[in-house]
């Protein structure tokens, strides 16, 4: 609702999260809204001011300067302000009679502290909210598994509008089959040629207004597969997925956690033994799209050079996941290239992230029923394709959840990383061999000086496990033993 009284649009994510805070402004209680990044924060500080006025909020940034933080820290813990903007470290904010912890794009990564072991702040406003009998509200487009295991104990309800009426105001999304496999069946091909849908796309989108057209970041390492199957290559004792490494001019598989693999590679799908690694093509669309397009404005927003906003006339916008400018009047169409580039990396959470950065360029496009269009270019078969098709995060996350529990990875364990020295994590085994369910993986050597040990328990147990690990820690830093040990709890990826 707006402050009138009327209906927020669609997509207004920071005025849904005012409205929210308002409510619990108003019972008299005080409220954190935390969002990924500066850019957003801007969005929300901008709207704070016009709803609630100057003065009425503090934020909290890491990027604040330690001056301005202790200022704003100190006036929240005063009571002077009950507002607190901020990206991940505002979780900490000291406020008294918390009434609500909102997370806006909960599955973004910026959220996980670099520093570990300092846990997720979705983790940590779930404490918190629990603790000092506070609301919590997690808000995305995509939803993580994390979040969806929160759903199944109770602990959180879904508000998501009925599918249908979603469909209404979300874009029509379709997909394009990529030349990768025209690629594979004449490996001499010099360049694969991008589907022609997506000139249609374009061509239709250009007619309207700004077309996105989102681009992959180049550099994932892919993740392998069976050439026969396309099952991905995990690791046959963890689960993880494999990388490969070139030694000797022999290609060699390792797992993060396990090392490398004691004997041939054999798919568990199928039996098959040869791996493929999907084609990398990333480069080649800029200067495609232009040499097809040449009357046409091209706009580009990277990670390092973005462009926060585009007009309502018509342009090609070409932007990395997360960079996507936003536009004034919603994009004609969207083209999201290389699907099968975003779904490769060797990280469990790459189809949920996928999905995440899609429905998010998705939710920047006009309604299908004003022609606002989403063309997806990759393999119709992936799942995480399928629940962009369908708008369907919640499904997504559901099934994410059930494979995470089978596989048995976080949220439906816990997983703890130590690296230093071989000694110390030899040590560790004091405290985690009693600790019921714990297996353990490695340690691997990571270079000369440095060995990996990855510990799994059950979530039951993981308290447990981390404060026997802390206590190691301690000690071995009171005695001063020699090198450095850090420890990750549950890290985004392990590697
Ligand atoms: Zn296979
Ligand atoms: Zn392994």
């Amino acid at each position: 609702m707006e402050p009138g009284g009327g209906v927020r649009a669609p997509g207004d994510w920071a005025g849904g999260l005012l409205d929210a805070a308002a409510a619990s402004l108003g019972g008299g209680r005080s409220v954190i809204l935390m969002v990924p990044d500066a850019t957003a924060l801007a969005a929300l500080e901008a709207r704070a001011t016009e709803q609630f006025g100057d003065g009425s909020f503090v934020t909290l940034t890491a990027e604040l300067g330690p001056a301005t933080r202790y200022r704003n820290f100190l006036a929240a813990a005063r009571g002077d302000v009950r507002l607190v903007l901020g990206t991940r470290a505002a979780v900490y904010a000291p406020l008294p009679d918390l009434g609500l912890i909102a997370v806006w794009d909960e599955g973004n990564d910026a959220y996980a502290e670099p520093r570990a072991p300092y846990p997720h702040a979705r983790e940590v406003a779930a404490l918190r909210a629990s603790r000092e009998a506070s609301g919590l509200l997690v808000a995305g487009y995509g939803r993580t598994a994390e979040v969806e295991a929160l759903l199944a104990r109770g602990w959180l309800v879904p508000l998501a509008l009925p599918a249908q009426q979603a469909r209404r105001i979300g874009p029509a999304v379709k997909v394009a089959v990529d030349s990768d496999r025209a690629l594979e069946r004449d490996p001499n091909a010099r360049a694969a040629r991008l589907p022609h849908e997506v000139f249609a796309t374009i061509r239709a989108g250009l007619s309207q207004g700004p077309v996105l057209v989102q681009v992959p970041r180049a550099g994932y390492a892919p993740r392998l597969a069976c050439q026969a199957c396309r099952a991905p290559a995990d690791c046959p004792r963890c689960g993880q997925p494999l990388r490969g490494e070139r030694a000797a001019g022999e290609m060699r598989l390792t797992c993060p956690s396990c090392g490398p693999l004691p004997g041939p590679w054999r798919c568990a799908e199928c039996g098959g033994t040869r791996l493929r690694a999907p084609q990398v093509g990333v480069t080649r669309t800029a200067e495609e799209l232009g040499r097809a397009f040449p009357q046409t404005r091209v706009v580009q927003s990277w990670g390092g050079r973005r462009v926060d906003a585009v007009g309502a006339e018509s342009a090609l916008v070409l932007a990395t996941p997360g960079a996507e400018p936003i536009p004034e009047a919603g994009y004609a169409a969207a083209v999201l290239l290389d699907a099968g580039v975003m779904l490769a990396r060797p990280d469990l959470r790459a189809g949920e992230e996928a999905l995440r950065r899609w429905l998010e360029a998705a939710s920047l496009v006009r309604p299908g029923e004003t022609g606002g269009t989403v063309l997806v270019v990759g393999d119709a078969a992936e799942r995480p394709v399928q629940a962009l098709v369908r708008l369907d995060p919640a499904g997504a996350a559901a099934r994410e959840l059930t494979e995470r529990v089978q596989t048995r990875f976080p949220p439906a364990a816990r997983l703890v990383v130590l690296e230093g020295p071989r000694a110390a994590l030899e040590d560790a085994e004091a405290a985690w061999r009693p600790v019921p369910g714990a297996e353990h993986f490695g340690p691997i050597p990571l270079d000369d000086e440095s060995w990996r040990l990855t510990v799994r328990c059950p979530p039951a147990e993981g308290a447990g496990l981390v404060r026997g690990m802390r206590t190691l820690l301690a000690e071995r830093s009171a005695r001063k033993a020699p090198g450095a040990v850090r420890l990750r709890v549950d890290p985004q990826a392990v590697g």
